[in-house]
């Protein structure tokens, strides 16, 4: 975006009123126990709003009101054309506040406005667009049968579906799962992260103002402990997806299978290989998706490319070419024009990033770039990029989800070795793969257990494809696609004898 037509993000921070009430049934409502609690801009360090802690009293009067907008029919028997048209002009609400909410998410989450603005915004827009634009275009199906019968097979909303969702993409993370759900017909609850719970608040408003019924969608803030384990244990929410770590999404199963067996989804962590092979001869474009991979967001991303394998003979070259560009990856102010990374989300996270540099060296990994806090003056949470050579498969910062700005460098020797390493990993979400060689691209891409495999950069893919994990990245389904449609619907056959 150019500096001309850049608006000035730190005035309008200060000017910026923000809702931090909870949105039941149509309404911005307190919390019943009037609790509230602070979130945090990770950037300063300072108290960003007040929000409703919402509790299980709260989980029970939104899940009843979704409950009852779903039985009267009141957007379930819209016809899937009229749900396109509400959805469409909720995108283009999202659209026309797109500078509003993208410093929201901004002051939130830590991340560059420019990225909020140029990234998340957009997608979250285009998710909203692409299952609006679906729904009217599913159709059912009929079964092959004798001439007396007629069988149906037809696809139906499931009832009330609750979203948990971490901090780290709050809209775009929102929108994947709210866009196919709504399209599809069903009540949603969504609880967003505690440290993030503002843009969902001010999507709220704007679904009320694109026509979505009351009950239809709510929003609940509140602790993942409280607010969060009260969805995942109701007995009348009939479907849950859940997108955060693989430790919370594990409770996830077990409330469901101690309360109602609802439907569960998981997407969860990652550890994601990026495999260099020897026969690529110009670095500088790997590189750079190299950085976008890792860097990008912080690094707070689950499909971060967070494990560099390089062939060992080109390793020497490759990693001093990454050392040098990570280096133009200025940290800094998420509101000023040109910030590439902005503070991670609070400073137990960076707190925790910073304990695995510390496990990285004490392992014996070789710290080649960064590896510190640094702008501390500013109150935030900033951390460097960072890249470690000379690190083992086995090492803790290879085989757990640092969640940060934190590169880890291992070698290969041959193909069958970086297959194996890529594969050593209890995690399965993403991959990415450089090669000039059409064989080891095919041959390669098909060997890894990953849900993505990317070659020759790094990428999640459009909504036209599915995301979602192999191992313990993931359970239930994937998102974005049409498959997202079969999380949010179920079948039924209606079987016709005729007289
Ligand atoms: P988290 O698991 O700590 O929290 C996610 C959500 O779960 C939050 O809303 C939180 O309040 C809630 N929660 C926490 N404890 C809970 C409990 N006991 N019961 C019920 N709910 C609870 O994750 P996070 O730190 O917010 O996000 C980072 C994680 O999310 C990373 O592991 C990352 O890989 C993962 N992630 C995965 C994807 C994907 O699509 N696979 C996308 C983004 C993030």
């Amino acid at each position: 975006m150019s500096n001309v037509t850049r608006p000035d993000f730190a005035t309008r921070a200060t000017n910026l009123s923000i809702e931090g009430r909870a949105f039941i049934n149509g309404d911005f409502v307190g919390a019943l126990s009037e609790r509230t609690f602070h979130t945090i801009n990770p950037a300063t360090g300072k108290v960003l709003a007040e929000v409703a802690e919402c509790d299980v009293a709260d989980v029970n009067r939104a899940v009843e009101a979704a409950r009852r907008a779903f039985e009267d029919g009141r957007w379930r028997n819209l016809s899937p054309k009229d749900r396109k048209w509400a959805l469409l002009r909720l995108a283009d609400l999202v659209e026309s506040n797109i500078e509003e909410l993208a410093l929201l998410e901004s002051l939130d989450t830590g991340k560059p406005v420019d990225d909020a603005l140029a990234v998340d915004l957009p997608d979250c827009i285009e998710t909203l667009r692409w299952h609006a634009e679906a729904i009217d275009k599913l159709y059912d199906q009929v079964s092959p049968t004798a001439g007396d019968v007629v069988s149906l097979i037809v696809r139906e909303p499931i009832g009330v579906v609750a979203a948990v969702i971490p901090w780290n993409f709050p809209l775009v993370i929102l929108a994947l799962k709210v866009a196919p759900a709504l399209a599809a017909g069903n009540s949603i609850i969504v609880k967003p992260a505690e440290q993030t719970p503002l843009t969902a608040i001010r999507f709220a408003a704007l679904a009320a103002e694109a026509g979505i019924p009351a009950g239809v969608f709510n929003v609940l803030p509140g602790y993942g402990e409280t607010a969060g384990q009260a969805l995942g244990r109701h007995m009348d929410v009939d479907c849950l997806t859940f997108t955060g770590s693989t430790e919370v999404g594990r409770y996830f199963l077990k409330y469901a299978a101690e309360s109602n067996i609802k439907r569960i989804t998981l997407e969860l962590g990652g550890k994601s290989p990026v495999i260099v092979m020897e026969d690529v001869t110009d670095l500088q474009p790997v590189v750079e998706q190299i950085a976008k991979g890792i860097l990008f967001s912080q690094g707070e991303n689950c499909s971060a490319g967070s494990r560099l394998l390089v062939h060992e003979g080109v390793k020497d070259r490759l990693l001093a070419a990454v050392v040098e560009h990570f280096k133009t990856w200025r940290v800094g102010n998420p509101l000023v024009a040109g910030t590439k990374l902005g503070a991670v989300i609070e400073e137990r996270h960076m707190e925790r990033i910073l304990g695995y540099i510390e496990a990285g060296v004490s392992e014996g990994g070789r710290i080649v770039l960064g590896g510190k806090r640094i702008l501390q003056e500013t109150g935030g949470f900033f951390i460097e990029p960072t890249v470690f050579d000379s690190v083992d498969n086995k090492m803790k910062i290879a085989r757990e989800e640092i969640f940060g700005p934190v590169l880890s460098t291992i070698t290969f020797r041959d193909t069958d070795d970086a297959v194996r390493i890529a594969n050593d990993s209890d995690y399965g979400l993403a991959a990415s793969l450089y090669t000039n060689d059409l064989h080891t691209a095919h041959k390669v891409s098909r060997a890894i257990r990953a849900g993505t495999v990317s070659v020759n950069c790094f990428s999640e893919g459009d909504q036209s494809v599915p995301f979602g994990g192999f191992k313990q990245s993931g359970f239930g389904g994937r998102e974005k696609s049409f498959a997202a449609h079969d999380q949010y619907s179920q079948l039924k056959t209606i079987w016709i004898q005729l007289r």
